[in-house]
This record gives structure tokens, sequence and C-alpha cells, in this order.
């Protein structure tokens, strides 16, 4: 961390400061005397260092951090992928491709199971399916809740795919015991209490981006997650909002290679909520394998037309086998290239 002082400042003064930030922090303060000001460089761990105390100080020009604010998720501490491991068949980030897939909204159980059984054949090792579900409306369909849980839990038993719905407050966790991998929506992405209470327990979490986040403030909610202890995190990308009205978002694939480069945690993309259209899940799928995502989250409805939420951008069984086939080749094609 650089800190400019004002020309104004008085030796006393540079001297009280320098002492207090080694007292306050684990650091080492170097000092450079120019000709119209100081400049302080701040040596050792200043990722608890609140840069806008120091601001706000009557001496201090300006202030940069050189390091990033994240400790835990930052691969310069961690150099090793993290594998997050869900069962004995499914380790996301172990070099293998996982795709989630399954309905927006779980709507009954004969929808959930076959739409499970259908996926689970064409290759998709995870569940997904909405229990809870945040809409933009107050009036639009708001998820079958608890009662969604427990027919998402009945889909597992028929097929075995572990299920991973969202949760949108703290409240619930308890209620969430029994699911593999709880979702945190880009709604929440900076709900800091719920991160930190998830934090508190031991389940993997799908942490999405924000709607308008950009990358280091989503690495900082996953810090929120770690720093509580637990080290589960997913990121998953699932598109930003742009100027770009033709796509719901705008998928971020710069963000896949990005993310590996600064984090340690393994990363995920979500075709279906970044295009909000059923034809463009194939290619963003696609192009997100060919970025080093380490799995996809694909919407997946037996009726598009009839689904009780985004149908739109979701596609049938028929075509997930389709897309599925092409994306598991893809991902050979890449491995066999190394
Ligand atoms: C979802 O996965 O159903 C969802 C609501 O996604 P997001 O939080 O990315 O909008
Ligand atoms: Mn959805």
């Amino acid at each position: 961390m650089i800190i400019v002082l004002k020309p104004s400042t008085s030796p006393e003064q540079i001297q009280h400061f320098t002492d207090k930030l080694c007292a306050d922090y684990d650091v080492k303060v170097n000092r450079w005397d120019g000709i119209q000001s100081t400049v302080l460089g701040l040596i050792g761990d200043t990722h608890n260092v609140d840069i806008e105390y120091i601001d706000a100080q009557d001496i201090v020009e300006s202030v940069k951090r050189v390091q990033e604010p994240y400790k835990k998720a930052n691969r310069k501490f961690h150099p090793e992928n993290t594998v997050v491991k869900i069962n004995d068949k499914v380790s996301i980030g172990d070099g293998s491709l996982h795709i989630m897939a399954g309905p927006c909204s779980v709507e009954s159980e004969e929808q959930i199971v076959q739409i499970a059984k259908a996926v689970s054949v064409s290759g998709a090792t995870l569940l997904r399916g909405g229990a809870f579900k945040p809409r933009t409306s107050p009036y639009a369909f708001q998820g079958l809740k608890s009662e969604g849980l427990d027919l998402l839990k009945i889909a597992r038993k028929e097929t075995g795919l572990p299920i991973v719905t969202e949760i949108m407050r703290t409240s619930h966790i308890d209620m969430f015991e029994n699911v593999d991998i709880i979702q945190v929506g880009a709604r929440n992405m900076q709900n800091f209490d719920l991160l930190k209470e998830l934090g508190k327990t031991k389940k993997p979490i799908l942490l999405k981006r924000g709607l308008s986040a950009t990358i280091e403030e989503w690495l900082m909610s996953a810090e929120y997650i770690m720093a509580g202890g637990n080290d589960n995190v997913i990121l998953c990308e699932r598109g930003i909002r742009t100027y770009e009205t033709y796509t719901r978002n705008t998928l971020d694939i710069s963000a896949i290679p990005i993310i590996k480069k600064l984090s340690h945690l393994p990363v995920i993309v979500d075709p279906s909520h970044a295009s909000g259209k059923s034809w463009l899940v194939e290619p963003l799928a696609m192009a997100a394998v060919a970025a080093g995502a380490d799995g996809l989250i694909i919407e997946v409805h037996n009726d598009p037309p009839h689904a009780w939420s985004d149908g739109a951008q979701s596609i049938t069984p028929n075509q997930f086998d389709s897309v599925a086939k092409k994306l598991f080749a893809l991902k050979k094609a890449l491995q066999n290239e190394n």
C-alpha cells in the first residue's frame, strides 16, 4: 500500500502516523522523502488495513493498494487449485467437467424427477432446481419453497444426482442442511450477513456473480464466506449488466481466465441466465469450456413454453443431450491438446 502525504506534513506528524500504522497493523513502513512530499510504503500483510481510515487523515494526500484486498481467495497465498468435493463421484475443480442441469423452478414431483432422469442419462452430474425463487416481480411465481426442497430430494434419491438450490435468507440455513450445494444468487452476492453465516458451515457454496459486480467485489464476497472458515466456494459467472439489451445479460468470458489467475477457487458458467435465450446456451457453454471453466449450470425444462419461470432460456432434455455431447467432446479435445 502506498500513501502519499501532503507537502505541509511536519516530521513529527510523519513519525506519529508511522508509529500508529506499525502498532495497528502487522506492517513495516518504508519512507521516501521527496522535494514536495513524503511517500510511505506499507510492507507486509495489508489485507486488513482500513484504506478509508487512512484516506480520511488530514495529512494524507492519496492512498493506493498495490495488493489485492482478498487473502483467502487469492492464488498468491494458495497456489494450488481448490477442489470442492461433493461426493465420491463429483469433485469440482479437479480438471474434469461437471454440468449442473435442471429447471429454473421445481414445479412438481413428476417434472423434477423426469428432468433429473433425462439429464443424468445425458451426463449431468448435478441436479439444479429452484425452490426459493428471487423474482424481479412480486407477482411472479416465488417457488414451491420447502416443498420444492423435498421434491429435489426425491429426485436425488431416484437418480443419485447431488442437488444444487438457492438460499435467500439466513434463517433458512438449517432447512438447507441436506442440500449438496447451496447457491447464493446474483441478487444476494453482497448479502453479507448471509455470506457470514454460510461461512460458519462446511457446505459447498455456489456463489454467483452479482448483476453489476466487479471481479474484485465478487472475490471479496467469496472472502466473506472463507473468512468464516468455509473454503468450499465455487464461483459462477452468470453474465453482467451492460448497455446491450439483445441478451438478458452479457456473458463475461474473460472472467474465467481472470478468476483462474487471481484465485484458486473453481469457476463455472451459467449460459442460461447470461443470455436469456435458449439458442444461445450451446455457443456460450462451448465458449466457457474453451476458456477453462470447471463446469456449467444449465436450465433444462421438459416443456419450456409452459415453464413457471425462465422458459425462454430453458433447453429441452433432447437439446441438452446434444449440447452435453458437444461439451464433453470439446473438453476431451482440449485435454488431449495438453
Ligand atoms: C437461478 O439460478 O435460477 C437464478 C435466479 O440465477 P441468478 O441469481 O444468476 O439470476
Ligand atoms: Mn432461472
